[in-house]
């Protein structure tokens, strides 16, 4: 029980720095340097103003000097991240694949923050999650290696395929995306996790509508959804197979 805790301050203190990584890296900005300011005044954040979650509520939402408001997706996203840690942790214990599960909740993290502030999905963040995979799966093979390989190939034309057919309704970073989420959970869960996404994008589409906070034209960023789909698939998919299969073939 006390290693559940560790791991989920673990992953509040780092989903703390992926906000830092999701706006940051977009911007071609360090992510060591400077301090993190407030992007209004300047305001550098004090060690209090930094605790994932916590300082929010403490400064009451806004910045402690100029009093702008702070977007609540900085707090939501050191929950988030904190909880799907417990949860992996919870769910896959500590095991190699424990690694392979953190690192795919710590990708959807960043490009759903990068997705939410700026709709870009940075090439330099797919490439360095991509080498991690690359490294743990010569370490650790979670899935055989054709089947990454096949989910890779499947996950970019799929999303390539549906590019095309939209005319732009998906952007090259959801592409390549798709690409590195095939590597991670095989052809199977990777057709799984994007028929999920689908769903909830389709859902939250339909009631943004209906109280008219976003009109058909306008661009809804996919990447929260994708990851929505992908951590549902990942750490469920086989179950959804198999009772789908169970009842409906
Ligand atoms: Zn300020």
């Amino acid at each position: 029980m006390i290693m559940m805790y560790l791991v989920l301050i673990y992953g509040l203190l780092l989903g703390s720095f992926y906000n830092v990584v999701g706006i940051r890296v977009p911007q071609k900005k360090s992510i060591v340097a400077p301090r993190s300011a407030c992007p209004h005044c300047g305001h550098e954040l004090k060690a209090w103003e930094l605790i994932p979650v916590v300082s929010y509520f403490l400064v009451r939402g806004k910045c402690s000097s100029c009093r702008t408001p702070i977007s609540p997706i900085y707090p939501i996203m050191e929950a988030l991240t904190g909880f799907l840690f417990a949860f992996a942790y919870w769910k896959v214990g500590l095991s190699a694949e424990l690694l392979v599960a953190l690192l795919l909740i710590s990708l959807l993290v960043i490009i759903s923050i990068s997705d939410l502030h700026f709709m870009l999905i940075p090439d330099r963040i797919l490439l360095w999650f991509a080498s991690f995979f690359l490294v743990t799966h010569i370490w650790f093979s979670w899935i055989p290696w054709l089947d990454s390989f096949i989910g890779a190939a499947v996950g970019f034309i799929l999303l390539l395929l549906i590019a095309i057919i939209s005319k732009g309704g998906m952007g090259g970073g959801d592409i390549k995306l798709y690409a590195v989420i095939g590597f991670v959970l095989g052809w199977k869960l990777t057709l799984l996790s994007f028929m999920l996404a689908s769903a909830f994008g389709a859902v939250v589409g339909v009631i943004l509508m209906t109280f008219r906070k976003a009109s058909r034209k306008q661009a809804v960023p996919f990447g929260p959804f994708i990851s929505l789909g992908v951590l549902v698939a990942y750490f469920n998919g086989e179950d959804l197979i198999f009772w789908y299969v169970t009842y409906f073939m």
